[in-house]
Formats: structure tokens, sequence, C-alpha cells
């Protein structure tokens, strides 16, 4: 699944091949069974708008018009891409003719991905985006708001870094990854974090996540940028997926175990 780098390298890709700000002139869903269904005339709403620009907020790309919000997750397997021609591919469920003549195509095999519409300005807008907690990139999220909202808290330092409610864009590649550079074990209880260990863990979500978009994402399983190609942030992973491998640090064998469902990696070395 996509998180917070390989969105917004795909944003990037986009708002490049989008720069003119073509308008929308016609839309066509081929299939609206996706995560939630979505029908013809709710997206039909878009012809005739001008595509004022790309935006990520969390893990959801926002293409944004005069009046719309287009929201969209791309769940496991979705991705974008640019057609001139006819060019349909299998799984591919919406498509939007741009002025441009170019074709901008939504593809999903497995159709967990989301597309929704929401006029800007109104309640359905405030309710899509009221309960996300801050941009981990941001000056909101810092030592001193970590330190705050993980007072107390009772669940393991790497499930509070991973609730969206807490932080956005940060999933289990990177809240492990985070967890190892700032030297945590992804086990310890979010309450008990010390004040410097919140100082180097923001310091280290940040690192992590910048590293990855300046590589273009991590490609693992499906994920492809807006052209097409894998990126290469999963070549200089330090723990996650590496569990029985010699940490990179100290090479001590890497450890693995499941934690609130999902499977985790850390150093029992360099990790405390
Ligand atoms: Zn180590």
């Amino acid at each position: 699944m996509p998180e917070l780098p390989e969105v917004e390298t795909i944003k990037r890709g986009l708002v490049q091949r989008l720069a003119r700000k073509p308008r929308i002139t016609a839309i066509e869903l081929k299939c609206g069974d996706l995560r939630r269904p979505v029908r013809e005339e709710e997206l039909g709403a878009l012809v005739g708008q001008r595509l004022t620009a790309v935006t990520r907020r969390a893990k959801y790309l926002v293409f944004v018009t005069e009046k719309f919000n287009l929201v969209n997750h791309l769940g496991m397997t979705g991705s974008w891409r640019f057609e001139k021609g006819g060019g349909h591919l299998k799984h591919d469920h919406f498509v939007m003719t741009l002025s441009d003549k170019t074709k901008l195509i939504y593809n999903d095999p497995r159709r967990f991905g989301l597309l929704r519409l929401v006029e800007t300005g109104s309640d359905e807008h405030a309710a899509v985006w009221g309960r996300l907690g801050p941009e981990p990139l941001e000056r909101d999220f810092d030592s001193g708001y970590l330190w705050k909202q993980t007072r107390g808290c009772r669940s393991s330092i790497k499930a509070w870094l991973m609730d969206q409610r807490r932080v956005v864009g940060v999933g289990n590649i990177y809240a492990s990854e985070a967890l190892f550079q700032a030297g945590i074990r992804p086990r310890r209880q979010a309450g008990r974090i010390k004040q410097a260990e919140c100082k180097s863990l923001v310091t280290a979500v940040r690192r992590v996540l910048n590293s990855a978009i300046d590589s273009g994402g991590s490609t693992i399983r499906d994920y492809r940028n807006a052209t097409g190609s894998e990126g290469g942030f999963q070549n200089l992973l330090s723990v996650y997926g590496r569990g029985g491998d010699p940490c990179r640090h100290c090479k001590n064998r890497i450890a693995s175990n499941v934690l609130a469902g999902r499977s985790t990696f850390w150093c029992p070395r360099c990790q405390k």
C-alpha cells in the first residue's frame, strides 16, 4: 500500500504533467465498483472544470478544480497514467479527457481505491479532512506535539505513529525505519517515550520520509510512480523486510514479529 512518499512522488509527477491547468472535457466511468461505490453522475460534475492543482493530504491525492476536490486514495493497486491515443488497458476504471487532448486514466486491478468528489467548502469537505492529524513534514508535527500527544498513551509507539489521527501518512514501512533511526523499539509504550527520544523520533520520521521522496518512493509489490517506473528506496531500507538479515549498523540479526496485526522489524541491539 502506498505511503506518504509514494503518493507525494506520484503527485509531483502529475503536477508536472498538468502544469498548464487543462480543462476536463469529458469523463468516463467504466467501473464504479471501488472500495466505496461511485456513480458516473457524481463524477460528471467535473466536466467543464479546470484542473487547477494536484495536492496531497495524508495518503490522499487531491485533484483540485474551480469548484471541487476529486479525492483519490490508491488503495492497494491504484495508479494514474496519461494516454494520447486510445490505449485502453484492463482495469482502467475512470478516464478524464483533457483539453490538451490527453487522457488521464485511473487503473486499479484490486479496486480498493477511492474516488470521491466533494464540493469545496461543503460540510462533506470538512468531514473528509477533519479527523486527520498533522502532516509529518510540516511544522505542527514537532517534538512538543509528539511529547504532549503520547502522554498517557498505552499503545505501542509504532501503532501511535501509524494512527492517522495522530500523524498522517506514516505506514508500516516508514514507522519501522524511523524507529530504527531513532533507536527506539517498536513495542515501547508511546506514553513512556522520553522527551529527548521524541526529538530524535521527529527528526527520524522527517529524514526517512524525505529520503524516500528523494529516491522516488519504495516499490514493494505493485507501486509505480506517475511515469510507470519503480521507486528506489526499497534498496535503502534498514530494517523493514530484513528479518534475519544482519543489521547495517551493528551486524546483529534483525528481529521480526507481528505487532498490532502488522509485521514489525527492529534491531535488538540498536533499538532500546
Ligand atoms: Zn543494529
